[in-house]
Formats: C-alpha cells, sequence, structure tokens
C-alpha cells in the first residue's frame, strides 16, 4: 500500500482537499478518503529515507492538484505528420479540401512500420500532456496503392502495438470498408484478442444504410462503442438533404444507430432538431478539433460562442474530450472549458467512457 495527500485531488465531487489516496500494491487507487485523525502526514519526507520505508510512508504530492488522466475521444493518430503543412494562419489557399488532399498524400505513404513510428511519437506526447487513454478512429487499413495486407489487421495491429509500447490505452474504433460481413469478421478477430474496441462507421456519405444497421446491433449487441461523423461540413449536409430529404443525424436516427454508446464526431453544423434528437437518444458529442488555432480545419466552428446554444437544448447530451493528433491542449483547460460550454459541465471531464 502507498498514500498520496496532494493539495487537492479531482473526483466526481470535485475539486476537494484534504484527501488521501491509498494505492494497492497492483498500482490501483484502493480508496480516496478524508484525511483523518488516524492518518498523520508527514509533510517533509526525509531525503535519506530508504526506499523500502517510503513504499509504507503517506507522500506529499507537494503544492499539486491530482487529475484523473485524461481521455482523448476521436484521434487520427497519422494526421500528426500535417502539424505546421496546412491550415496555416497567413495563409489564403489552405482550406479544408487542401488540408483533405494533403491527408490523403500522407494517408497513401504509410505502411505498418511508419504507422508504428508516427503513432509511437503522437502517442507519447498524449501522455506527456495527460492523456492517459486515447479513441483511435483508425481508417488506414491497405498498402499505399490500395491492395490489402495478407494480414488485414496489420495496420490496426501497428497503432494497437505502438499504444502498448508507449504505456497509453488505446480503443481502437475500427471504419468499416470492403463489406460489412468481412468488416465485422475483423472487428471479432481483435476484439478476441481482448483489445478494447468500438465500431465507427466513418459517416453517412461513406456507408451504406443495411452496413449502418448491422454495425449499429454489433455495437449494442457487444455493448461497445459506436463513433460517426456527421455535420462536420455543410456540403455534407446539402449532399444528405439531397438524397434523403433530411440531416445526416436525423438519418442516423432513421438507421437506428442513435443510442448510449454513439458517439456523434463533430456535429459542428447539427440544427436544434439533431441536438434534441442526440439528447433524447443519449448520445455523446465530441466537437473535434475546436481549437480556433487547430491545424486541423475540418471543424473551426465549434467555438464557445456556438456551443452552448446548441448543446444546452439537450442538458443531458455529454460532451467529450477530442483532440486532433495535430494539436494538443492541456488537459488542466478542460474544466475552464467545460464550464463555459454547458450546464453539465462535468460530464464532459468524468463522462468520458466511465
Ligand atoms: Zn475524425
Amino acid at each position: 500500500m502507498r498514500h498520496l495527500a496532494p493539495d487537492y485531488i479531482y473526483t466526481r465531487q470535485g475539486l476537494q482537499s484534504n484527501m488521501l489516496i491509498t494505492i494497492s500494491d497492483e498500482g490501483r487507487i484502493a480508496s480516496i478518503t478524508p484525511v483523518g485523525a488516524q492518518f498523520i502526514i508527514p509533510f517533509r519526507l526525509p531525503n535519506n529515507l530508504e526506499p523500502q520505508a517510503r513504499t509504507q510512508s503517506v507522500w506529499e504530492s507537494g503544492s499539486r492538484a491530482l487529475l484523473p488522466g485524461f481521455v482523448n475521444v476521436h484521434s487520427h493518430v497519422f494526421q500528426r505528420a500535417l502539424r505546421g503543412h496546412t491550415h496555416r494562419p497567413l495563409s489564403q489557399q489552405d482550406t479544408f479540401w487542401t488540408w483533405r488532399r494533403a491527408m490523403y498524400a500522407e494517408a497513401q505513404r504509410l505502411n505498418p512500420d511508419l504507422l508504428y513510428e508516427s503513432a509511437s511519437q503522437t502517442y507519447r506526447e498524449m501522455l506527456a500532456a495527460g492523456y492517459t487513454t486515447v479513441g483511435e478512429f483508425h481508417y488506414l487499413h491497405h498498402q499505399p496503392g490500395g491492395t490489402p495486407y495478407a494480414n488485414p489487421n496489420a495496420m490496426s495491429e501497428a497503432v494497437l502495438q505502438a499504444g502498448h509500447d508507449a504505456g497509453i490505452r488505446v480503443v481502437l474504433l475500427m471504419t468499416a470498408y470492403a463489406s460489412v460481413e468481412a468488416y465485422l469478421d475483423r472487428v471479432e478477430t481483435l476484439r478476441a484478442t481482448g483489445v478494447p474496441i468500438g465500431v465507427a462507421p466513418h459517416s453517412v456519405r461513406a456507408v451504406p444504410e443495411p452496413w449502418f444497421r448491422a454495425i449499429a446491433d454489433y455495437s449494442r449487441t457487444h455493448n461497445i462503442p459506436f463513433h460517426v461523423h456527421a455535420d462536420e461540413q455543410i456540403a455534407e449536409i446539402e449532399q444528405c438533404q439531397a438524397a434523403y430529404n433530411c440531416t445526416p443525424i436525423e438519418l442516423l436516427a432513421r438507421f437506428g444507430a442513435l443510442g448510449t454508446r454513439t458517439t456523434i464526431v463533430h456535429a459542428t453544423h447539427a440544427n436544434a432538431t439533431e441536438i434534441a434528437l442526440l439528447a433524447r437518444n443519449g448520445c455523446t458529442v465530441t466537437p473535434n478539433s475546436f481549437p480556433p488555432t487547430s491545424p486541423s480545419p475540418s471543424a473551426p466552428i465549434a467555438t464557445p460562442a456556438s456551443i452552448p446554444s446548441k448543446n444546452c437544448a439537450g442538458p443531458n447530451t455529454p460532451l467529450a474530450c477530442a483532440i486532433n493528433a495535430a494539436a494538443y491542449w492541456s488537459p488542466t483547460r478542460w474544466p475552464h472549458l467545460a464550464r463555459s460550454y454547458s450546464p453539465t459541465a462535468h460530464n464532459m471531464v468524468l463522462n468520458l467512457w466511465g
């Protein structure tokens, strides 16, 4: 048993002082209790204390606030390579579409070894910034040129290995491709190895209705996360209206894809009807990459000015934290931001897959 006694800790009850964290010999938090008379905290442990003696001691964390490890809900890890090359602040030419061209060029270049390298660097950076779990929205599956690998999960395994070696927990959010049966087979194969996994039909523009229904069923049956991009671009909404006479989130509802395991990525241009739908179905929204300085311009509109009016329409709609691999915010800024975004601010910090 070891003990920590920081000045403050962040729990479901908020920021608390005078609390003692007890850590089991397996390295897990055994309890968080008020510091009582039974504990005498040696706030200055002598420097010459033997390591053996220290393990039984109460450790002072020294003028610190201790926060839980943060979850980055939505990452495209390989996009780190685009950092500084797209969405340059002074450029008149950089747009979502130039960014997308650069992103595809980078995706075309990668094989499992290069992806492992890129992911290793990025995951180490995430850890250094305080993130301990990442939802990796993974859509790189084939060889440069589009031929499948002999092992269809070669790229997924490279990402998982990078996470394992860096020491971050990766929840692999596998995008659907090829056929839905082959896709669910691959998901099943990876699940059988015990890795945390979620399903991720990319968007309503990329995946047909029968796939959505099959994948949503699979998510419900196995109680695993379901991630989908929606309402990222105006053009996407217009195309959806033209094809289906409804918006992307309304279409997802029609497909039976909204539920408590569903996370909508972006929802940048979601209207009040769509937000109400999300709230009614208990979905989570992750306004990906909304820092205005983010090099990914895919969702620059979800700023503090626009989020509250939308998301407060559904007070039970949790916001989640998503940081594109291209830019990180220190997690310590999230509680402050959350307060300006939603009346259920603590959801943003704590309701990240538990
Ligand atoms: Zn994304």
